[in-house]
């Protein structure tokens, strides 16, 4: 990452002819970076250009996500030109993230930690954004970190022209905290354009159903973001799949790897309709 040098024109800012959609959720663990990954992947597939920004510098999981970690724990850098930096590309998507730029743990095989504070991690948002080199992008999406703290108050300040996603799942203790980062988002003129519910019923082999975490949690939160003029809409429910956990384990998200999987479904229309 750069030093010193003053910070290079915002290329994905207001009037951009990019789609910007960053992805959220109240907490950790709902499966934001998973269906932030799958849904990356299954745009690229229809054809369109697309950049994926790892905002959650703290715990960032994309390069695992995406394939790009190697099995000795190294991810490939960025190729430089000049203070340029041009992104690797996995699945047909355009990738950025912090964990691109950590030394591996002490033969642990594990990548560095990231201890920073408010001004380094917008810092680092914004070279993500501003230095590395997408070209032309259809879609931009942002997995970012969970909840309202410093990169999610950084982005909006940065994108307030992003479409925002919120995921959460069907249980109540992930919705009432979703409803927040929602709120948030619209606070610095972000658009919510929709739920995603994750973690959602599954259908089990014998026919019966397993509602792990309850029910109702993406509809809540829709209702309770939608005002007067502006509805916003629960646009799917993606149910527990062991596929969707074992390919992303995996490296090759299960939208490439088994399409026909419930889980995959559910993201492949998404990305029809947004
Ligand atoms: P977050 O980004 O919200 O912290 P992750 O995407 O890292 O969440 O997902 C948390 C864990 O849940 C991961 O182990 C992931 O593989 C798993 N997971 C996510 N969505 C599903 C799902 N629909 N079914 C089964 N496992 C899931």
């Amino acid at each position: 990452l750069r030093g010193g040098r003053p910070a290079r024109e915002m290329p994905f800012g207001p009037g951009t002819l990019t789609r910007v959609i960053a992805v959220t959720s109240g907490k950790g663990g709902v499966g934001k970076s998973t269906v932030t990954a799958n849904l990356a992947v299954a745009l690229a597939a229809r054809g369109l250009s697309v950049g994926l920004v790892d905002a959650d510098v703290h715990g960032f999981s994309i390069p695992a996500l995406l394939g790009l970690v190697a099995p000795d724990g190294t991810v490939p850098q960025p190729t430089r030109i000049d203070d340029l930096m041009l992104p690797p590309v996995a699945h047909g998507v355009k990738v950025i993230s912090i964990g691109m730029f950590l030394q591996r743990g002490d033969g642990d095989g594990t990548l560095g930690a990231v201890a920073w504070r408010g001004p380094m991690l917008h810092r680092t948002v914004q070279q993500f954004l501003t230095d590395v080199f997408f070209g032309d992008l259809d879609v931009l999406l942002l997995d970012m970190p969970p909840g309202t703290g410093d990169i999610a108050i950084s982005v909006g300040q940065l994108l307030p022209n992003a479409d925002v996603l919120v995921i959460t799942t069907p249980q109540s203790s992930a919705s009432d905290v979703a409803i927040r980062s929602g709120t948030v988002a619209r606070q610095t003129g972000q658009r919510v354009i929709g739920v995603i519910e994750n973690m959602a019923a599954m259908l089990l082999p014998d026919g019966s159903v397993l509602e792990l975490f309850g029910s109702g949690g993406g509809a809540a939160v829709a209702n309770s973001l939608s005002n007067g003029d502006s509805p916003v809409e629960l646009l799917g429910s993606i149910p527990l799949s062991t596929a969707l956990r074992q390919d992303a384990d995996a490296g090759v998200p299960a939208v490439l790897q088994h399409p026909d999987d419930p889980a995959s479904t559910v993201i492949l229309e998404l990305a029809a309709r947004i």
